[in-house]
C-alpha cells in the first residue's frame, strides 16, 4: 500500500470482497454480500436486449441521463412519494447509487468539511468522504434497538457541519427511520442549513408496519435533500449499475458536474430497462416487498432456532444478530468459525464501525437468497454450533 495516498490506505480492505473470497474458497453458502440470487424481472431483460439489437444505448446516451429514464423517475418520486420534480432539472443518472453517492460527497463536501453518517455505515460513505478529503462524524444508531440517537446527532453538529448523510431502510441494521426521527432529523438539519443526501437504495424493500418516507417529503426539506435511488436493488438487477438522484435544481447541478467527469455516462441498454421497470404497475413492488418479507422470515426463524439472538428487520436485505447468545464476544470471529464449521458466510458489523461497542457482537446475514439457500444454510448452522 506504499503507493497508495494516506487518506485512501484506511479504505483498502471491503470486507464484502473479503467475506465473498472466504465463501468460495469454503465453497460455503454465501449470505454475506447482499445481492438477489434470483434475477429480477423478465421485461427488464426483454427491455436491455431490445436497446441493444435495435441500437439504442450502445452509443454514449445523454450525459445526466436518457430523458425517458429522467422523466420515469421524476413520475416515480411523483407516484410514491407526491413529489414534483422537474426531469430536465431536478434528476441525473449515474453508474449506481455508489457512483451518485461519490459525485454528491465530491461536488458538495470540501477539505475539511464535516459530513455526519450513523454508526454502523454502509462503506461507500467513508470511502466517499475521505476522498473528498472531508471529515467523518459518526453518530450512533445505538444497540440493542439501532435506533438514531437525536441527541448524539444534535451534540455532534458544529460550525464545519456540511452534510448529513442518512439511509434508511439502513443496512446493515434493517432499521426503518419513523416518521418522528426523520422529523427530527430534519428539524435539526434545517436549523443548521445542512444539506442532506438521502440514500434511499432500499426505497422499495420495507415490511408490513415500517413504511419509508423520504425525508425531502417533510416540510423544508426538498431545498436541502439530494435524494438517491438505485435501479440494481429496485429491480433486482444489481450487476447492471445504473442509479439516480432527484432534488432540487441547484444540488442536482453541483452534482452533475462531478458526476460527468467520474464515469461521463453509464451503461445506454440498462437504462432502457430501468425505465421499463420504473413503468412496472404499483403491484410489482408490492409483490417484491411481500416476497422479500416471506425470505427475511425464513431467516429469521431459522436464526432464532439455533440459539441466536436475532433483531427484528424492518426494511433492506438484511437482520442482523447478537452472537454473545452463542456465546460468541466478537462477530469476526463469529463469522470466521461460521464460514470453516458451518460453510456459511455473514458480514461482521464490526467492520462497519469504528465504535467495537456498537457493532463488536453482531453479525449481518442478507436474507434475498431463495427459500431453499436459507433453509439449507440455517441446518448447515444449526449442525455445527448446537
Ligand atoms: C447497495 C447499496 C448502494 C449501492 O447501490 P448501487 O446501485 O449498487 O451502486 C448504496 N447504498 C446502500 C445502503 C446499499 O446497500
Amino acid at each position: 500500500m506504499d503507493r497508495l495516498v494516506p487518506r485512501m490506505r484506511l479504505h483498502a480492505a471491503s470486507i464484502f470482497g473479503e467475506m465473498s473470497v472466504l465463501a468460495t474458497k469454503m465453497g460455503a453458502i454465501n449470505l454475506g454480500q447482499g445481492f438477489p440470487d434470483t434475477d429480477g424481472p423478465q421485461i427488464l431483460k426483454d427491455a436491455a436486449i431490445a436497446a441493444i439489437t435495435e441500437g439504442r444505448g450502445n452509443q454514449y446516451p445523454p450525459v445526466h441521463g436518457l430523458s425517458v429514464l429522467r422523466e420515469a423517475i421524476a413520475l416515480h418520486q411523483q407516484r410514491f412519494y407526491g413529489l414534483s420534480i422537474d426531469p430536465d432539472t431536478d434528476v441525473v443518472v449515474g453508474t449506481g447509487a455508489s457512483e451518485i453517492l461519490s459525485a454528491a460527497l465530491l461536488a458538495l463536501v470540501d477539505t475539511d468539511d464535516e459530513v455526519i453518517i450513523f454508526e454502523p455505515w454502509f462503506d461507500v460513505y467513508d470511502a466517499g468522504i475521505s476522498l473528498a478529503r472531508g471529515r467523518r462524524v459518526a453518530v450512533p444508531l445505538r444497540p440493542p434497538t439501532f435506533r438514531p440517537d437525536i441527541d448524539a446527532l444534535r451534540a455532534a453538529i458544529t460550525p464545519r457541519t456540511k452534510v448529513l448523510l442518512i439511509n434508511s431502510p439502513h443496512n446493515p441494521t434493517g432499521t426503518v427511520f419513523t416518521l418522528a426521527e426523520l422529523q427530527a432529523i430534519a428539524d435539526i438539519a434545517i436549523e443548521h442549513d445542512l444539506i442532506v443526501i438521502s440514500d434511499e437504495a432500499y426505497e422499495h424493500l420495507w415490511y408490513t408496519g415500517h413504511p419509508h418516507v423520504p425525508i425531502s417529503t417533510l416540510p423544508g426539506m426538498f431545498e436541502r435533500t439530494v435524494t438517491v435511488g438505485s435501479g440494481g436493488k429496485c429491480f433486482s438487477f444489481t450487476g447492471w449499475k445504473v442509479g439516480w438522484a432527484s432534488g432540487p435544481r441547484d444540488l442536482i447541478a453541483a452534482v452533475r458536474v462531478v458526476r460527468q467527469h467520474l464515469s461521463f455516462v453509464s451503461g445506454g441498454p440498462f437504462q432502457w430497462a430501468m425505465t421499463a421497470g420504473l413503468d412496472l404497475p404499483d403491484s410489482y413492488f408490492t409483490e417484491f416487498r411481500a416476497d422479500l418479507e416471506y425470505k427475511r422470515d425464513i431467516l429469521t426463524s431459522g436464526l432464532r432456532e439455533m440459539g441466536l439472538e436475532v433483531l427484528p428487520s424492518q426494511g433492506t436485505y438484511f437482520v442482523m444478530t447478537n452472537v454473545r447468545s452463542l456465546g460468541f464476544e466478537e462477530g469476526m470471529q463469529f463469522c470466521r468459525e461460521a464460514a470453516e464449521r458451518a460453510r456459511v458466510v455473514a458480514i461482521p458489523v464490526q467492520a462497519l464501525c469504528a465504535d467495537p461497542l456498537i457493532g463488536g457482537a453482531y453479525v449481518r446475514w442478507a436474507f434475498c437468497k431463495q427459500p431453499s439457500v436459507l433453509r439449507e444454510a440455517t441446518a448447515q448452522l444449526t449442525a455445527a454450533f448446537s
